[in-house]
């Protein structure tokens, strides 16, 4: 009996870790990876995110509120100079801009599923001490979530790329349920990494 008192906390714990994994899958909601990559008067920036950061839902559209957002996000990623805070002074173009919406993840579920049965496992073992039924409920909802990203590449030519030392984007602002990008800059004079937020959005280029 003391073992299993003892197990308790361990258990709740793991539960509790399992549970916040699944959620997130393998992207977390609120944060997403923008890379940078400068090459002579060429930019090149690659966003990917959650589409819940983004569009603010993961599954297919259904209502017209919905298809708007996505109208609405597609709009902001179309003008990636004003998105990005590309300094007029730089002379950009955009060359290419690819815009993908509403990718969905079906590798999800693997990790899912394989999650789903341990927790299982636990729940079976000590299925007599603990009442974690409105747990398990709680998390196969969850386990029905589609998981969709968004992407945009867009490619850069400036005429006056030494003026480009910042960027300033409005990602944030547009984007209210974006919480940070991990910021991965390569460039002649090499690699930096950056976190911004919604507090801290401004990306000081080398
Ligand atoms: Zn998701």
């Amino acid at each position: 009996m003391r073992a299993i008192i003892f197990a308790s906390p361990a258990l709740l714990t793991g539960v509790a870790f399992a549970q916040d994994h699944r959620q997130l899958g393998s992207h977390i909601h609120g944060s997403g990876s923008l890379d940078i990559a400068i090459e002579g008067d060429h930019i090149a920036l690659a966003l990917e995110a959650p589409a819940f950061d983004v569009v603010g839902f993961e599954t297919e559209a259904t209502s017209e509120a919905q298809r708007e957002a996505i109208d609405r996000a597609r709009e902001y990623l179309s003008d990636p100079l004003d998105l990005w805070g590309i300094t007029e002074s730089a002379g950009c173009g955009v060359e290419t801009n690819d815009v993908s919406l509403m990718q969905s993840h079906d590798s999800h579920s693997d990790s899912d599923d394989h999650a789903h049965d341990e927790e299982h496992d636990h729940g079976h073992e000590h299925e007599h001490e603990d009442d974690h039924d409105d747990d398990h409920d709680h998390v196969d909802e969850h386990e029905e979530a589609v998981h969709s990203s968004v992407a945009a590449n867009v490619e850069l030519h400036c005429e006056q790329i030494g003026n480009l030392t910042t960027l300033e984007p409005v990602y944030f602002e547009h984007f209210a349920n974006a919480e940070e990008l991990a910021v991965r800059i390569v460039s002649d004079s090499g690699q930096a990494t950056v976190e911004i937020s919604r507090d801290r959005p401004s990306i000081s280029l080398p």
